[in-house]
């Protein structure tokens, strides 16, 4: 800790001449002067050192299902006490959590091991989420209290738009047990323009995540920047060529930040389902009332989880549909 109250010193970075500081958490690698902060505005250069504004500072906090984040497959019908604090580093217009992701770095500060304590404590959790901010850009606290709740034999979920370098993300990634990426769009026109990043970086995220840890993807499908048949065609093919288990969350945009373009048709959306269906075995439809949310076996159509009042997994044992022995990617 330095001389500023509850600042921590970031893990990635090198001093350059001047007092200056290059970050290296994330792909924009900020060239922060003295007294200014990087593109996520909670990490600053005080006297030629970089420091996160934001860490131990818990903006938000709630116990939610763990369908929520959303994971259909990772412990079903679970709770999973999730945290945010402030920050992000893309700029999306259409961020639906603004707020506290381009708020001000101001919340209630929190001991690591206190969040991890409580996380044990409540009945029917599983661990924590780090969501509503970018939890990268919370680096330093999502590590060490993601290390207390791995020791208290809890598990870690991050809800990321996987915009991170690969050394930072590494170094996290034996925490981790279960995340869920956003791939926004399948282009770098749509990363550019609307979210102010690139898409490469997400893609190489999502194929090094799945090597460690359970992992779901979410399009927030917004009419027109990201909706054509052949943007979703590629994005699934792409998606199924690293493992056609991944499961896809396809949600349906509402207005919210500085977009006011109209939510997008559910009509629109099942065709884009009934579209990356074709090459991935789990697609769900997110954001809409009184949709099908429950998850079928891919070979024998077996019902193995029923989301249509309270989740109830049926028929899987031992990571196996016991209809027809198929494997299925679900850890109850
Ligand atoms: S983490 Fe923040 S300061 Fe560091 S490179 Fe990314 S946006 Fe810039």
């Amino acid at each position: 800790m330095c001389l500023y109250q509850n600042l921590k010193e970031v893990y990635f970075y090198q001093k350059l001449k001047d007092n200056k500081v290059k970050c290296e958490v994330c792909p924009h690698y900020c060239i922060i002067s003295p007294n200014q902060t990087g593109i996520c505005r909670v990490r600053k250069n005080i006297d030629g050192s970089l420091f996160a504004l934001n860490y131990g500072k818990v903006a938000a906090f709630n116990i939610d299902p763990i369908e929520k984040k959303p994971l259909y497959h990772f412990y079903p019908g679970q709770d999973i006490l999730s945290i945010g604090s402030y920050g992000c580093n893309l700029k999306c217009d259409f961020c639906q959590n603004y707020t506290i992701a381009h708020g001000e770095p101001n919340g209630t500060y929190t001991e690591s091991e206190k969040i991890a304590d409580i996380a044990c404590r409540e009945e029917n959790n599983i661990g924590i989420a780090y969501t509503y901010n970018e939890p990268f850009m919370w680096y330093e606290f999502v590590k060490d209290s993601a290390q207390m709740v791995k020791k208290k034999g809890k598990k870690n979920v991050m809800v990321t738009n996987g915009y991170i370098n690969e050394e930072s993300l590494k170094e996290l990634l034996p925490f981790i047990d279960a995340m869920n990426i956003d791939l926004k769009a399948f282009s770098d026109e749509f990363y550019k323009d609307i979210c102010k990043g690139a898409v490469r970086p997400v893609l190489k995220t999502i194929k090094r995540a799945v090597k460690y840890c359970h992992v779901e993807v979410t399009t927030l499908l917004i009419d027109n920047l990201n909706t054509s048949e052949k943007e979703i065609d590629a994005l699934s093919r792409w998606i199924a060529s690293i493992d056609r288990d991944i499961p896809l969350h396809l949600t349906r945009y509402y207005p919210a930040y500085k977009m006011n373009i109209p939510p997008t048709s559910i009509e629109k959306i099942k065709k884009l389902k009934d579209i990356a269906q074709n090459y991935l075995n789990y697609v769900y439809i997110g954001n809409v009332v009184g949709i099908d949310r429950n998850t079928y076996c891919p070979q024998c159509s077996a019902l193995l989880i029923n989301r249509e009042t309270k989740v109830v997994a049926q028929n899987i044992k031992s990571s196996k549909c016991t209809n027809c022995g198929r494997k299925v990617s679900i850890t109850i």
